[in-house]
């Protein structure tokens, strides 16, 4: 992609009305766009490291069973009512409204009503479970707090995945298999998590699981365990700071944290309230048992950000950056301050190199942001490859065609080399560093 073409431009300065982090880079960095509190519109940049997360999440899910399906956010009234969440949810969080005609409709701020509506088409037998559905789909939740950029949206994309299993012991298998898709989730995504134990809220008396990414962004606090992985939210922890921990004897610390993703047990609730059941083997009738698996994409991105940046900008981890590789041509611009000293033609030939490079790079199969800005000076285009944070920065300037190589630097070190594009190219296509 062409840096001259991109929708969405880098700002010189924080925009005003943000405090948090995330919000500040990824506005600064043209990668979101603020509507109003809690509202972001993602530009190309933006969405880019959007569909990175979504394609970890993707992957994991589909590894696990996970059939992907997307679910309306325009809800009927009379659903809800049957759940009993039509009123308690109107009240905190679910956007509820008349259309035209008079009806009454929400906007979904979750979906367990409706998929478990739909289920009842699908199972009738023990034969049809268990069964496992996801989707990755906008939820609205009139937030109070939404001061957070991307942390907490008004609307904001979800991954939600919903299971059904015949009994408790079948959901605790499958529960132990998504913990382990979400932490490969996180990981991939640069993020070190805890999983800690929370309680159940509305949804069930057992502990329902957290997955809290330590930051001081964080809303969430909770007690870790210094020496193992043993966690919990501060709403349920029995334990205080330099405590010994339960499982190992470790000391125990606390942290502010950001509540990534959550997996809860749902028990029968949804299932009976839609109608929901099977027969077993013996021909009798049993509630379904059902187990829901949260994660935020958004909220993730922002996290990323919240946990990789220093003072010039966003440092992306290379599983969700926007771009591989970040090309920037230098002394292609005519400056009256520093008159070209190799001439129009010296423009020309740097110009020319550069272009040969990009689409190089393009048929090799790297990923590759290219600033052939004109009107940029060498100063604000290195200031802007530092904030959009991109993991290689490669710079074709008078000086490399002099040295007959291409720079290359990456955005988390501060030293560059001089290499053969062949060498280049090869050390961009490995997976990994
Ligand atoms: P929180 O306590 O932070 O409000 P929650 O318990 O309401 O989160 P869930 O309803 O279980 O969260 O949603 C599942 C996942 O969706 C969360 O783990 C989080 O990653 C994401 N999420 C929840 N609310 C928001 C929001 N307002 N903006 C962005 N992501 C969100
Ligand atoms: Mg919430």
């Amino acid at each position: 992609m062409r840096q001259s073409q991109l929708f969405g431009k880098t700002l010189r300065e924080d925009p005003k009305d943000e405090v948090a982090a995330n919000a500040r880079l990824l506005e600064r960095g043209g990668f979101i766009y603020k509507s109003m509190a809690g509202v972001y519109e993602y530009l190309p940049l933006g969405l880019r490291v959007l569909e990175r997360v979504n394609g970890i999440i993707r992957e994991e899910m589909n590894k696990i069973g996970g059939q992907e399906i997307l679910l309306s956010a325009l809800q009927p009234k009379e659903r809800w009512e049957k759940s009993g969440r039509w009123a308690s949810l109107g009240e905190e969080v679910m956007y509820q409204f008349r259309d035209h005609s008079g009806r009454e409709i929400g906007l979904a701020s979750t979906h367990e009503e409706v998929v478990a509506e739909i289920a009842v088409r699908s199972i009738r037998s023990y034969k049809d479970l268990p069964l496992f559905v996801y989707q990755i789909q906008t939820k609205f939740r009139d937030e109070p707090r939404a001061k957070s950029g991307l942390l907490r949206g008004r609307e904001f994309l979800m991954k939600d995945m919903y299971s059904f299993h015949r009994d408790t012991d079948d959901l605790n298998k499958f529960y132990a298999k998504a913990d382990k898709a979400y932490r490969a989730i996180f990981k991939r995504c640069g993020l070190a998590v805890y999983m800690t134990e929370a309680s159940g809220g509305t949804f069930t008396k057992e502990f329902t699981h957290e997955y809290q990414a330590p930051s001081p962004a964080g809303e969430d606090l909770i007690f870790f365990c210094e020496n193992c992985d043993y966690a919990q939210n501060r709403e349920i922890a029995t334990m205080k700071e330099g405590d010994p921990c339960p499982k190992c004897g470790g000391r125990i610390a606390t942290t502010k944290s950001i509540e990534v993703g959550n997996i809860f047990r749902l028990g029968a609730k949804y299932a009976d309230a839609a109608g929901l059941s099977y027969t077993d083997e013996k021909g009798a009738k049993k509630p379904v048992i059902m187990g829901c698996y949260g994660i935020g994409p958004g909220r993730v991105m922002g996290t990323i950000v919240e946990t990789y940046n220093d003072a010039h900008g966003i440092v992306w981890p290379a599983g969700v950056a926007p771009f591989r590789a970040h090309l920037i041509v230098i002394g292609n611009q005519a400056s009256p301050k520093h008159p070209d000293k190799s001439g129009a033609t010296g423009q020309a030939r740097i110009k020319n190199q550069a272009e040969k490079l990009y689409n190089r790079l393009l048929k090799s199969g790297v990923d590759v942001l290219y600033d052939d800005r004109d009107d940029k000076t060498a100063g604000e285009k290195f200031a802007d490859a530092d904030l959009i944070g991109i993991p290689y920065r490669i710079v074709i300037s008078e000086r490399t065609l002099a040295k007959k190589g291409i720079e290359l630097k990456a955005r988390a070190e501060s030293s560059s080399r001089i290499m053969s594009e062949a060498v280049l190219i090869k050390k961009l296509l490995r997976k990994t560093a």
